[in-house]
């Protein structure tokens, strides 16, 4: 049996060799390796693929963020309400920008932000909500958009871990990261979308917002070396751009074949008793960046993923610590007290390896294995 792995890219670029070494060959002979037409191609090709307008690419997911934040004209100690339990860059670009992030707990069973508490968070200072579509499903936007309509809030969706997700909104499917004012993705390498390097993009319905946010992007930039904003240099590049197109003709499958691996597991463990699936809602597909089951305290939990190690599986705590109680944050002072689910989840939630290319047998010894532990 090959190696498991938690991602597994190499197996998957094997798969389309050819296409991925011509696109990357064509791109060096052309030797436009810094806004070449790949990228604007690849913009294109996405914004089809989302249904929207108008998608900016940028150099990493958490530029992609800070981009957006920079493009609402917010002023220092403005407050940006998000989840406390999310990948750092979500709640880094908020403080960044001298905003206050103002954190929310998360739902037990989806992990995703507690919705009935964003309210009491609301203040006269709060300009946005940060939605992350924590491990490929939607937070419910509906009622976010609601919220957000009735406080007059920017909504930037965080859609790293959620690319090609669909949202179910009046039987309609909504592409994740289309519903609020902007849309933020990563094209890190293990993400659902991943090119060979760093990337990033932000997506947006509104003409205005999106050229502003195309400048900034670019040293504020609008006419060649006149500046109307304060920016930054946040460009994906040729090379990750022609991969991205090669990849992206892809992605409907790669989720299909995620989806494949988790309804397997979901098959093989739902019975045990001391472990608990995934839930799947019913307002949003799942693209499953992570599969991750849930143990009833720290001890099974680290006792688990110590087992599985000795047994070559892989596994990830994501994540192992807050936002609320990271140590960078403690200025803050952010009251703990606020947050025992977050807090329960970081001690008791384990991700399985999850990627395209699992094969049949080496889930069935996955789950075997895990059916042999003794909690
Ligand atoms: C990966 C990720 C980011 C940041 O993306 P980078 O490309 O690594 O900068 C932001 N938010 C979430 C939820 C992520 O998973």
């Amino acid at each position: 049996m090959e190696t498991i792995r938690m991602v597994d890219l190499y197996g998957q670029y094997l798969k389309i060799k050819d296409e991925i070494d011509n696109a990357i060959f064509s791109v060096i002979e052309r030797s436009s390796f810094v806004k070449g037409n790949e990228v604007t191609d690849f913009e294109k090709q996405l914004a089809q693929y989302l249904r929207i307008p108008y998608v900016i690419s940028c150099a990493n997911g958490t530029d992609a963020l800070q981009i957006a934040l920079m493009a609402i004209d917010l002023q220092p100690g403005d407050e940006v309400i998000t989840s406390t339990f999310t990948f750092i860059a979500t709640a880094e670009v908020i403080a960044l920008l001298k905003l206050k992030p103002v954190l929310v707990d998360v739902d037990p069973e989806t992990f995703l932000i507690d919705i009935s508490q964003i309210k009491s968070k609301i203040t006269n200072k709060t300009k946005a909500i940060i939605p992350v579509h924590l491990f490929g499903q939607c937070c419910e936007m509906n009622s976010i958009m609601e919220i957000a309509q009735q406080y007059n809030l920017f909504v930037i969706e965080d859609t790293a871990q959620a690319l090609g997700a669909d949202y179910y909104s009046n039987n309609n499917a909504i592409k994740a990261g289309t519903i609020g004012h902007i849309g933020c993705t990563s094209f890190f390498p293990s993400k659902n979308l991943g090119c060979f390097g760093d990337g990033g993009a932000l997506f947006s319905h509104n003409e205005q917002l999106s050229q502003k946010i195309r400048s900034i992007a670019n040293h504020g930039m609008t006419q060649r070396y006149y500046h109307d904003h304060i920016g930054v240099n946040s460009r994906l590049d040729s090379m990750q751009a022609a991969i991205l197109s090669v990849k992206l003709k892809y992605l409907d499958q790669y989720h299909q074949q995620r989806q494949q691996a988790a309804s397997y597991y979901d098959s093989e463990l739902s019975n045990i008793p001391w472990l608990k699936i995934p839930k799947r809602v019913t307002w949003s597909s799942h693209i499953f960046h992570q599969y991750s089951i849930l143990l009833d305290n720290k001890t099974i939990r680290d006792a688990l993923k110590q087992y599985l190690e000795q047994h070559k599986i892989p596994t990830m705590v994501y994540y192992p610590v807050p936002i609320h109680r990271q140590k960078a944050y403690a200025s803050y002072q952010f009251n703990d007290n606020e947050f025992p689910v977050a807090n329960k989840l970081c001690e008791t939630i384990l991700s399985l390896p999850m990627h395209t290319e699992l094969t049949n047998q080496q889930l069935h010894y996955i789950c075997n294995t895990i059916k042999q532990f003794k909690p």
